[in-house]
């Protein structure tokens, strides 16, 4: 059985397979990647032969790849993953999410969140933000559960001050409380453990909150220098809403925008029916989308327009939305995604000559999403400088009969990978360079 080493530093051989920041691709049959002591990549490339370090792992045939960075889930959600499917979102939140987030005290965050991040652990995923509940208590014991897990987490407690599952609370105190508390936890766990854990300040949508709660949390955020987190233009009968309970906004990304919500620490999720002007305001503030495909079929929500989105200069990485997306793991994302853009083409909505190819979807999913982090200089490809957060992965598992070879062109390989992943194919993850438990 192959070994891993458990804390940098190491060195493992295997076939490697990353994006490159120039734009090209890592792809390396046989390589070395070399960690040093404080889990910073210090060397990549070939197998060097006689001038190899004696002592590293050699975790042949498995495939090293960076790990995925799933921008957007609901922790307290997980347990209804797969219910619901087809329903609006506002009669989904009601009927399967609310009833959770409502149950998800400290007591339970502290019995799920570490399987949680196991979970996320073990679908290849090294980097999470995450939405809790409206709780204070339980999202603290989510960040404590992360601290001890080794993954890297962006958390933050959901704000709301209109139609709250809170029911204890008296109305009048809400706003007050809830950015109170989502100060203090910002001041407890932004920038924990070297930055591995930060804080998003998390209104939930312009639906369920107030204009001043939005705007107070923008300025907390900025002054933190922690993120800001919300959902935007999901789904018909909520941008209705918005529209109805907004009457001055010139549109949903306005009700941000007025907030002065916008900008590259922002993190807007879905963001699937936007008008021209919405798409060019988004990319001017330079503020960045979490795109959920799986999500997004699940709730029939629609189909995001992904290829004008690109050339009009988003920022887009990939969120599991998990549990309106019914899987944690991001390459059944990838795929949720590849037959979104495959429909579009289908019915003359999209360029199939620009299709993305399985390559730019992992591009996505790691650069990508490292990129909308404001973290493409730390995380999201095997470059030297970078924090070794890594996935090793067992190719074999993906091959449609036992004991074939798998592919090895990267971009068939890519392609097996997101088209006929294995829910057994990661073999292990490290974050800078630390081993995680993944169940
Ligand atoms: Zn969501």
């Amino acid at each position: 059985m192959t070994s891993f080493p458990a804390a940098p530093p190491f060195a493992l051989r295997a076939r490697l397979l990353s994006p490159l920041a120039s734009g090209r691709l890592l792809d390396e049959p046989d390589g070395l990647v070399e960690v040093n002591e404080r889990g910073r990549i210090t060397r990549v490339g070939g197998w060097p032969g006689a001038e190899a370090p004696a002592s590293a792992f050699d975790l042949r045939p498995m495939v090293l790849m960076p790990g995925m960075v799933d921008l957007h889930a609901h922790l307290p959600q997980i347990p209804n993953a797969g219910l619901g499917s087809g329903l609006d979102l506002l009669t989904w939140l009601n009927r399967y999410i609310f009833p959770l987030e409502r149950a998800y005290d400290r007591s339970v965050a502290e019995r799920q969140a570490p399987a949680a991040w196991r979970g996320f652990a073990a679908a290849g995923t090294t980097t999470v933000v995450a939405y809790t509940a409206v709780w204070a208590d339980s999202t603290d014991a989510a960040f404590a559960a992360a601290e001890e897990h080794g993954i890297r987490a962006v958390i933050g407690k959901v704000m709301m001050d209109r139609l709250t599952y809170d029911t204890d609370i008296d109305p009048s105190e809400i706003l007050e409380t809830s950015l109170r508390q989502s100060d203090e936890l910002a001041s407890r766990w932004h920038g924990r453990d070297e930055g591995r854990l930060s804080y998003a300040f998390t209104p939930r949508f312009a639906v369920s909150c107030s204009a001043e709660m939005l705007r107070e949390s923008a300025l907390l955020a900025k002054r933190h220098g922690a993120y800001w987190q919300t959902h935007l233009s999901e789904d018909a009968g909520e941008i209705t809403e918005v529209r109805r309970l907004f009457p001055g906004a010139r549109d949903y990304l306005d009700v941000y925008d007025r907030a002065g919500a916008l900008g590259s620490r922002t993190l807007l999720a879905h963001a699937i029916h936007l008008s021209d002007g919405e798409v060019g305001r988004l990319v001017e503030s330079g503020s960045r989308v979490a795109h959920c495909p799986a999500s997004n079929l699940f709730l029939s929500s629609g189909m995001m327009p992904l290829g004008a989105y690109r050339s009009a200069g988003m920022t887009v990485g990939l969120g599991s939305d998990v549990a309106a997306g019914p899987e944690v793991s991001i390459f059944s994302v990838m795929r949720a995604g590849a037959v979104t853009q495959r429909v579009l083409e289908l019915t003359g909505r999209a360029d199939a000559a620009a299709a993305l190819r399985p390559l730019d979807w992992v591009r996505m999913a790691t650069l990508g999403g490292a990129e909308a982090l404001g973290m493409q200089n730390e995380i999201g490809s095997l470059e030297a400088g970078k924090q070794a957060d890594l996935i090793a992965l067992d190719p074999r598992l993906t091959t449609p009969l036992p004991g074939d070879e798998p592919p090895g062109d990267a971009d068939d390989l890519a392609s097996r990978l997101i088209f006929r992943p294995h829910p057994n194919m990661v073999r292990s993850a490290w974050v800078r360079g630390r081993l995680v438990d993944l169940g």
